[in-house]
């Protein structure tokens, strides 16, 4: 007889995990299914994405003050970097962390099945794998079965020369000497940084004419200008002539050219950090060619759905094979609901384990806060760290509003001195009319984390001058929020 649960939840991801233990909390029976081999759960962003990219990323950056103790009077000679044993560092963190997801399902008797799930009926659930078949049956479904890394037609990934995010952070050997990254969204100006880090010889080939070109543009430029002080060679507006990649003994080689005007047209705001980059192609006869060790494929990644057997139920793919769902994670199938990247919107972990949570409090009769795309944080590792949520001014003005916006300085900010980090910004766009906020549009030290106050002050209908309001500490990178919120108004302190 099938084993019966008030909720199923397909893909163990953020979008997966989070609700299950959610679900698990509000009473629930729950069956989470995971065909990662050994079933390991944490999906992308534990496994192949946010987890090992910030461990190898950490490394970067010591090499990164390594390399400049000395304008701290600390003297670090021979530095070098040993691979191996940053390779064996993101490992032992990635199975720490695996370990803790799995005692949480555990600790919520949350019922983990490895292998693939299939829908037989909307509500009938069929687990395959080497052992043979079982089937569930559902009150519920949540499906979260996320994404793959993405490649273009003549650049199939081969593991050694044409590569994805994931041959980076599961090789254990060696990194490359020269690289040329085709992409410059999240993923590519991650890598980018941290390869130059290391020492690679770094190409971004970008087809849009700035590169994280869903961020604010002055953003763009900032990150531009920075990479390019550290010698990263940064190409905007080139096409990649994929046809006219060759492999050989030593890399690869491929043909790049100028991007025609409609080619370049910006993005500013559509899609999503990690998922959703435009890929920078065309046809590049003529230009220069690029060598390098390897070829880094960094144009976006595609939805999961494959082994879904979806035909069997009323759930509706849109473009891109993206699961619709309404605000709280409905598909159109009754009582089946969709979390996290296959979805669509940022494909950021945070937002998947976010719109799992509303899923599942929804399906519980909890009502929860609708999804609300303009409180999500956009987060970019690279150094220096961009952070973002919300409208820009132009995209605010072209929705109508009266905008007032800040832009304040890291030069004028202590701890930033003293940390060695001058360089960034941080924005405040708000409505002129209401003074509420729509926006924030960050770069520099740790903007990724320093975000979080914004978002909470968008969530409770804060404005700029109460974030001005509340006492920052002295000294802080947190003072350059404050000082921005006040700048809304002409009221910063120091600048
Ligand atoms: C290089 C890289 C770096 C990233 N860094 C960050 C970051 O720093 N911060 C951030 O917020 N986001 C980051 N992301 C994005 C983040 O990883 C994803 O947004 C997040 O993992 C999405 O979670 P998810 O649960 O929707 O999907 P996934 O994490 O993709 O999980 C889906 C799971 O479902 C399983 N599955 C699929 N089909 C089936 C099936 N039929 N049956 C059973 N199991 C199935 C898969 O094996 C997988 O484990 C990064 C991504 C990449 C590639």
């Amino acid at each position: 007889m099938a084993e019966k649960y008030d909720l199923v939840v397909i893909g163990g991801g953020n979008g997966g995990y989070i609700p299950a233990i959610r679900a698990s909390q509000l009473g629930m029976s729950v069956a989470i299914i995971e065909k990662r081999e050994g079933g390991h759960l944490g999906g992308t962003c534990l496994n192949l994405g946010c987890i090992p990219t910030k461990a190898l990323l950490h490394t970067a950056l010591l090499m990164h003050e390594a390399n400049t103790g000395e304008d701290f009077g600390v003297n670090v000679s021979g530095v070098e970097l040993d691979y191996p044993q940053a390779a064996k560092r993101r490992e032992q963190v990635v199975t720490q962390l695996r370990r803790g997801v799995q005692g949480l399902m555990k600790k919520n008797k949350i019922t983990v099945y490895n292998g693939v799930g299939s829908f037989v009926e909307p509500k009938k659930i069929k687990v395959t794998n080497d052992d043979g078949e079982e089937e569930l049956e559902a009150e519920n479904v949540l499906i979260s079965t996320g994404s793959a890394v993405n490649t273009l037609p003549g650049l199939e990934f081969d593991g050694e020369k044409v590569i994805s995010s994931d041959d980076i952070v599961t090789n254990n050997e060696s990194y490359a000497k020269s690289i040329i990254i085709l992409g410059s969204g999240a993923v590519g100006v991650e890598f980018a940084s941290m390869y130059n880090d290391f020492g690679t010889e770094v190409t971004i080939v970008e087809i849009l004419d700035r590169i994280v070109p869903l961020e604010d543009p002055d953003i763009s430029k900032q990150l531009q200008k920075e990479f390019e002080g550290r010698g990263i060679n940064v190409m905007t507006g080139t096409k990649a002539d994929l046809e006219s990649l060759e492999k050989t003994d030593s890399g690869v080689k491929i043909k790049i050219a100028g991007a025609d005007a409609g080619e370049k047209e910006d993005t500013e705001g559509e899609g999503g950090s990690y998922g959703g980059e435009d890929p920078p192609t065309g046809d590049a006869n003529g230009g220069d060619t690029l060598e390098a060790e390897v070829l880094l494929v960094a144009v976006g990644r595609k939805t999961v759905t494959e082994d879904l057997n979806l035909d069997v139920t009323s759930v509706e793919l849109g473009d891109r094979n993206i699961i619709q769902v309404d605000e709280y994670g409905q598909t159109a199938e009754d009582g089946v609901y969709a979390a996290g990247d296959v979805t669509g919107g940022y494909w950021l972990a945070h937002e998947a384990g976010h719109e799992g949570i509303i899923a599942v409090e929804h399906m519980a009769g909890e009502n929860p806060l609708p999804r609300d795309p303009s409180l999500v944080p956009r987060v970019t590792f690279c150094r220096p760290e961009v952070a973002s949520f919300g409208l820009t001014k132009a995209q605010a003005e072209e929705e109508g509003y009266e905008v007032k916006e800040s832009n304040f300085p890291f030069r004028a900010i202590g701890k930033a001195l003293i940390e060695g980090e001058p360089n960034g910004f941080f924005k405040i766009v708000a409505d002129a009319d209401t003074d509420l906020i729509l926006g924030m549009h960050a770069i520099g030290p740790k903007v990724t984390d320093l975000i979080a106050e914004g978002v909470f002050a968008k969530l409770v209908e804060g404005t700029p001058r109460e974030i001005g309001m509340s006492i920052h500490a002295h000294p802080s990178l947190a003072e350059v929020v404050a000082e921005s919120a006040m700048a809304v108004d002409g009221r910063a302190i120091h600048f």
